[in-house]
């Protein structure tokens, strides 16, 4: 595969440089509520303005049905990147129509510019390989003769899409610095893990995340289950779950998975439970054996979080994907807190993975610093973990 370092290396000014980045940041209106993968993004794109590259980035926002969604405008983003890099970065209109082309030819050595939103074009997603290979086209086109592409949007190299895949077999593609750091991270938890190796899951359901839980399972030291997909294994224990959240046809699975390496999968002790699904419902805390019918868990309780605090004090490595309750209502955070507070406060290799678990670690005022690393990519860490082919990154070593 090559790289970033190499194209740098190759020289990259006065060229222009169309870049994948990932820049889907959560929005509240027009304001960005967590700008985290803008930040992610700016090395890569700093590095090339700097090397006197004109320097194109395309990139999606939220889920537009193929077609232009004001909604769905990269202008905040544009706007946001802009300020970070201490530069104005304009926003073509299009994505390769007169708006993107004239914006493009606009671009000085050293220049950043921003492609209107990629999902607004229906090619990008598309099943069809030819409609992909033609939007792939107009985006080389863009670029021109000595043209070359960057993929760094590591959010979405697990995707088959236009701009991650097929790009990268009309340019010469290069790997990013981001996408590089995220796969070094990967391999490691992959490789020979510092044990014991403890992953925390959490998250809504476990038909998410099963298939990383079957490869993981082999591999890890304990499993420590929390968030919505505990209620499945309870079930599967033979515990009433009340109104939690419940995968009935997944209950089977889980019994096996109980029955093959229930050694190492460690279940709630006690859970905090709600008649409703709001920040003002009532609640108690009861203990696993206890649920209440007509009630819902909605987050592992102070035994349990006490007991994977225990854990992940004495862990090498950390995996931890998806929050134990649903932090996002302050009576129900506390345990994804105490789990997020345990990580930070061992000296285990750890890495958080899922946009929901990233979140959870700046909403609740963690330190992000005291974790090795914070994935910008929850599918595409869960993909490569599960031992699937990555799209994205296959295309760069074999385009
Ligand atoms: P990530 O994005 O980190 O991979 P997921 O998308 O799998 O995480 O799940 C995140 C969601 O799971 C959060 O919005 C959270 O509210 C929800 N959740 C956690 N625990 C529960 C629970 N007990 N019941 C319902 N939803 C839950
Ligand atoms: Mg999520």
């Amino acid at each position: 595969m090559r790289t970033l370092d190499e194209l740098l290396a190759e020289g990259v000014a006065g060229r222009r440089v169309l870049v994948r980045a990932d820049l889907n940041v959560p929005l509240d209106g027009d304001t960005i509520t967590d700008d985290g993968r803008i930040r992610a993004s700016l090395p890569t794109i700093r590095r090339l303005s700097e090397a006197g590259a004109r320097v194109v980035v395309t990139a999606h926002l939220g889920r537009p049905k193929g077609a232009p969604d004001p909604k769905f405008s990269l202008a905040p983003v544009a706007a946001r990147l802009g300020e970070l890099l201490g530069m104005p970065v304009p926003l073509a209109a299009d994505l390769v129509g007169g708006s993107a082309r004239s914006t493009v030819d606009g671009l000085v050595d050293g220049g950043v510019a921003l492609l209107e939103n990629v999902r607004f074009d229906a090619r990008e997603t598309s099943k069809d390989d030819a409609e992909r290979g033609e939007l792939a086209g107009e985006l080389a086109a863009l670029v021109g003769e000595s043209g070359v592409f960057v993929s760094d949007g590591f959010g979405v190299v697990h995707r088959k899409q236009a701009s991650v895949f097929d790009v990268a077999r009309v340019l010469p593609g290069y790997a990013g610095g981001l996408v590089l750091a995220e796969l070094e991270v990967l391999r490691r938890l992959t490789g020979t893990p510092d044990r014991p190796y403890v992953v925390a899951l959490g998250g809504s359901k476990v038909s998410d995340k099963l298939a990383v839980i079957e490869s993981l399972l082999p591999q890890l030291d304990r499993l420590l289950v929390g968030g919505g997909m505990c209620f499945t294994f309870m079930a599967a224990e033979g515990l009433g779950v009340g109104d939690s959240l419940l995968e009935a046809e997944m209950i089977d699975t889980c019994k096996r998975l109980l029955a093959e390496a229930g050694d190492k999968i460690v279940l709630p002790a006690d859970v905090v439970i709600a008649d409703e699904f709001s920040a003002d419902a009532n609640t108690h805390t009861v203990l696993a054996a206890q649920m209440r019918e007509g009630w819902k868990g909605l987050d592992i309780g102070p035994i349990t979080a006490e007991r994977y605090g225990e854990v992940l004090a004495e862990a090498g490595t950390v995996f931890w994907n998806g929050p134990m309750g649903v932090f996002e209502l302050a009576p129900f955070a506390e345990g994804t807190r105490a789990v997020a507070q345990a990580i930070v406060d061992s000296t285990a290799y750890s890495v958080v993975g899922g946009g929901d678990s990233a979140a959870a670690v700046r909403t609740l005022g963690l330190p992000e610093d005291r974790f090795s690393h914070i994935s910008t990519g929850g599918g595409a860490s869960l993909e490569f973990l599960e031992g699937k082919e990555l799209p994205g990154i296959a295309v760069l070593e074999t385009p």
